[in-house]
């Protein structure tokens, strides 16, 4: 009894004092299981997304304003901006989200600055990622493609010319706030545009506001808007998967 004593005293000193592990089973975890999630080619859809936009119809989306149809114009598998008949909005709300969207300025350049191919895609209808045609078109780098805007300018300009499909891959890790209102946790936004990174676990300041500071009034899950901002822009290929 006395001798097993000393053995176990001794074995659980040197674990401590050693703090190895021997065994490659000790550290290998099997449950729960990643579920499968399929993707099958290059213009794949997970098979655990949400689709949004299949180039067909627009049953996903309405209008920002009203309980109205969402009136953009589909066309060639792609929806463009109807200028004036406002921003679109999905009629399904999210919190934390991967989005993959394809955007395209148009080919004819028009105007310059923020005047060009400019939309944007909003979270939660308050935080957007820029959408502009950048291509060889100067602005304030905290309001050019892919900016979180008047927060964060992109790591670097992965702008194709205009006319060309780009994309988005987007990961938003929507804010909390508690029953006070306060928020308890910030937003995060990562984006890659093109493929490559531009923006990285950046910490969302509150709302995207064209003029002020941002905003962190208490909200829930909300949809995703699209801006028209009076361009024709177009977009295909839209899907989320729920985080
Ligand atoms: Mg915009």
């Amino acid at each position: 009894m006395k001798n097993t004593l000393v053995i176990l005293i001794i074995c659980f000193t040197t674990s401590i004092i050693f703090g190895q592990i021997t065994d490659p089973v000790a550290t290998e975890v099997w449950e729960p299981v990643p579920r499968v999630v399929t993707s099958p080619s290059d213009k794949f859809v997970p098979s655990d997304a949400v689709v949004l936009f299949d180039g067909k119809d627009l049953s996903a989306w309405k209008s920002a304003k009203s309980d109205e149809k969402a009136k953009w114009k589909i066309k060639d598998d792609a929806m463009t901006v109807k200028p004036g008949t406002g921003d679109i909005e999905t009629k399904q709300s999210f919190g934390s989200i991967q989005l993959h969207i394809e955007w395209r300025s148009p080919k004819k350049v028009k105007s310059e600055g923020q005047g060009r191919g400019n939309s944007g895609v909003f979270f939660q209808k308050r935080y957007e990622v820029q959408v502009l045609d950048n291509y060889e078109n100067k602005t304030y780098p905290n309001g050019q493609a892919g900016s979180i805007y008047k927060q964060y300018m992109p790591l670097v300009n992965a702008c194709r010319a205009p006319g060309e499909w780009q994309s988005y891959d987007i990961i938003f890790m929507a804010p909390e706030f508690n029953a006070d209102g306060i928020r308890v946790r910030s937003g995060y936004l990562t984006v890659f545009h093109n493929g490559v990174l531009i923006q990285n676990h950046a910490e969302v300041q509150g709302t995207t506001e064209y003029i002020g500071l941002p905003k962190n009034i208490a909200h829930g899950d909300a949809p995703i808007m699209l801006q028209d901002h009076g361009n024709l822009v177009s977009y295909r290929n839209i899907w989320v998967r729920e985080l």
